[in-house]
């Protein structure tokens, strides 16, 4: 059998010399496959390792990331904690003034889901598949602002119809005893309306209205707009003052240094009317106050609109 291969004839420049190298075929197409084979096997190594090293860095940075992101959520969620609380305080507040404008009451139930916004669909707001097994809160957090968002809304529409009631009935608010009748400054509450030990014969009695310890001389002040129905010295409470604001309410301004106003004067919110004093039966310099509802004494702390003694 003929061998079948390849001749490579070698020649020589100086001596004319000639060589010849005989090549089997198969054994030349051994050396080929082999060389492939080889190459792809080194490629395919060089390439896992790099691209090996390409994944771990790109995993270390979405490491940093969402270690990241937890410490943004976790302070965005310290900031809903913040605006709950801002919310609540909103919510007391206005509570107090549908109270006083003689709106109802928003039902606690209400209060529970708030009003508009419905919640993200769940598919949509879950993206917690992005965080580590033990995060779950992005999911809370982002109910949670859905919540307060529609508490707010809640609140705006509240104070839009509170407003609504006010500007239409402008003139009888202002006849409402809301400030206190001294200086926050100026003054400490030492006792409050309800039962008390009377501090001349230490009896338990009867105390219908606040009690301001102030300063000899420091201003009083008309708590709402209304017309003086008495000023005079009045037995226990020494220099006194009744003040009719219209609606079946009134103000009563006991123990004062001095009055500076007289019977029938027209007088408005804030307007100084007299001095605290130590007159009648009193034993420091303070002011008695008190407001009476349909001739009923009422708690003035029911009234007060500016800051209280909380
Ligand atoms: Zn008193």
């Amino acid at each position: 059998m003929k061998n079948r291969g390849y001749k490579i004839i070698l020649v020589s420049d100086e001596q004319s010399e000639i060589r010849q190298l005989n090549i089997n075929r198969n054994l030349l197409y051994g050396i080929a496959v082999m060389l492939l084979v080889g190459i792809g096997l080194l490629s395919y190594y060089f390439s896992d390792l790099y691209s090996n090293r390409v994944y771990a860095a790109r995993l270390e940075q979405i490491r940093v990331d969402n270690t990241k992101l937890i410490e943004e959520i976790r302070e965005t969620e310290q900031r809903a904690d913040l605006l709950q609380t801002q919310l609540d305080s909103i919510r007391k507040r206005d509570d107090l003034i549908r109270e006083m404008v003689k709106l109802p009451k928003i039902d606690d139930d209400i209060r529970k889901v708030g009003v508009g916004g419905a919640n993200a669909p769940d598919e949509e707001s879950s993206l917690e598949y992005l965080l580590p097994d033990n995060y779950k809160g992005l999911h809370a957090l982002k109910k949670n602002f859905d919540f307060l968002n529609r508490l707010a809304n809640l609140e705006e529409l509240s104070y839009a119809e509170i407003y609504d009631r006010v500007t239409s009935d402008l003139v009888r608010f202002q006849c409402y005893p809301a400030i206190h009748p001294v200086s926050l400054e100026d003054c400490h509450l030492t006792s409050g309306f309800g039962m008390r030990v009377d501090p001349f014969d230490r009896k338990n009695r009867f105390h219908e209205g606040n009690d301001f310890a102030s300063r000899w001389g420091t201003p009083v002040r008309a708590t709402a707009d209304g017309v003086v129905k008495a000023s005079k010295y009045y037995g226990t409470f020494g220099n006194y003052i009744e003040i009719d604001h219209g609606y079946g309410l009134k103000t009563i301004y006991g123990h004062m240094s001095r009055r500076k106003v007289k019977r029938g004067d027209r007088v408005t919110r804030g307007q100084i009317i007299g001095t605290v004093g130590n007159t009648g039966k009193s034993t420091a310099s303070h002011l008695h106050y008190g407001v009476k509802y349909k001739r009923r004494d009422v708690d003035p702390a029911d009234y007060y609109f500016d800051l209280t003694f909380e």
